[in-house]
């Protein structure tokens, strides 16, 4: 029942998620707990290192320069910034950072250097590090690893087919090779996609093939719901129904029986008994911190209460992987090459985020 297989088809994954309920929750508590320790999850901190002003059109993001939301944007923060933010990340219980800057890819240069030392400081502190910066070549993922980077986030959003109706300005394959770039250091690959983007269940399922398909599956797996913002081109669309998060979830752990599966974005929605049925289908791993990115998010102390409720436990650093060693930059195999790599922009229109734009111009 949950041996790992690279071979899934929409079908397949299809039939798995419009099971009746009961058997779709019961099937994947019982690939979970074979696979996991089902009373432990592991805590995240995500830390905005660098927002707003982002060249991208995603059409979900409030970090899009060219929508008009009420997002601050800052320039990078300091290494000390960081230090500061991860060490109270990590009294309030969190065992990994992972930081977030409103690029479209990664450019070598002194900002990049700047995010390379902020890896080595929070690897020091004994803590998982994880970034997610846009697009990486492979000689960036290969200086990530070596300063000590233990997972690269990266999400496919969507399926293939729906992400052109929300993205314009990058394509699917850049993300895959993103993924593979990443796949050619000992760095571990988070990714995942957004429901409630106005997509098809089979959309849902295609994201699931992609992800499932990769060998090996990424680690990690994020699954948001969906905060709709006003002034990005979704912020009419209708918060999901409990139910298809817990669908979504459970047809996840069951097709990536070892992979941290996250709950993420779309909390705040989300009652306490939802959550609890989210961790009993498999969810294994939350983002903690008032803020994620630029949404909101349950407060950790709610977030701690609700632990104790359920009996779970937050998940020790270095769990799964042993910690990697950093090498400081004085030492590195891999210096800046400069690289101007061909990231697609794909160009086509998409009425709903034209829409938003103009918006933007006349306020
Ligand atoms: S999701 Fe990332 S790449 Fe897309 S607009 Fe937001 S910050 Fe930019």
């Amino acid at each position: 029942m949950s041996e790992i297989r690279h071979n899934w088809t929409k079908e397949e994954i299809l039939a798995i998620y419009n099971k009746p309920f009961m058997e779709l929750l019961y099937e994947a508590a019982s690939v979970h707990r074979k696979h996991h320790d089902p009373n432990t999850v592991q805590v995240s901190t995500l830390l905005s290192i660098k927002t707003g002003g982002c060249p991208e059109d995603c059409g979900y993001c409030p970090q899009a320069a060219r929508y008009h939301t009420d997002i601050e944007g800052n320039d990078l923060m300091t290494v000390q910034q960081v230090k500061a933010q991860a060490l109270r990340a990590k009294e309030s219980g969190s065992s990994r950072v992972c930081m977030g800057a409103a690029w479209r890819n990664v450019k070598d240069g002194a900002e990049f250097d700047q995010v390379l030392e902020m890896v080595r400081t929070i690897n020091k502190l004994d803590m998982e590090v994880c970034c997610t910066l846009g697009m990486v070549t492979e000689n960036q993922a290969k200086r990530l690893a070596e300063a000590g980077l233990y997972a690269y986030n990266h999400n496919l959003d969507t399926s293939e087919e729906y992400y052109k109706e929300v993205i314009s300005t990058r394509g699917y394959e850049d993300r895959l090779q993103t993924i593979e770039n990443v796949r050619k250091t000992n760095v571990t690959v988070c990714s995942g996609g957004i429901i409630g983007m106005g997509e098809k269940v089979a959309d849902r399922a295609g994201m699931l093939v992609a992800l499932a398909t990769l060998n090996p599956q990424p680690e990690s797996v994020p699954i948001n719901a969906l905060v709709a913002v006003e002034g990005t081109p979704l912020e009419d669309q209708q918060s999901v129904e409990i139910w298809e998060m817990i669908r979504m979830v459970a047809t996840t752990r069951i097709v990536m029986p070892e992979t941290q599966v996250r709950l993420s974005a779309g909390r705040t929605q989300m009652s306490r008994e939802g959550q609890a049925m989210c961790f009993f289908a498999g969810a294994n791993s939350i983002f903690a911190g008032d803020k994620l990115l630029t949404t909101p998010n349950p407060d950790v102390n709610e977030d701690m209460k609700m632990f104790e409720a359920l009996g779970l436990n937050p998940q020790k650093p270095f769990t799964k992987k042993v910690q990697p060693q950093t090498v400081e930059a004085k030492d590195s195999e891999y210096q800046e090459l400069g690289e101007k790599p061909k990231w697609t922009r794909p160009g086509h229109t998409i009425e709903r985020n034209e829409t938003a734009k103009k918006k933007a111009k006349l306020s």
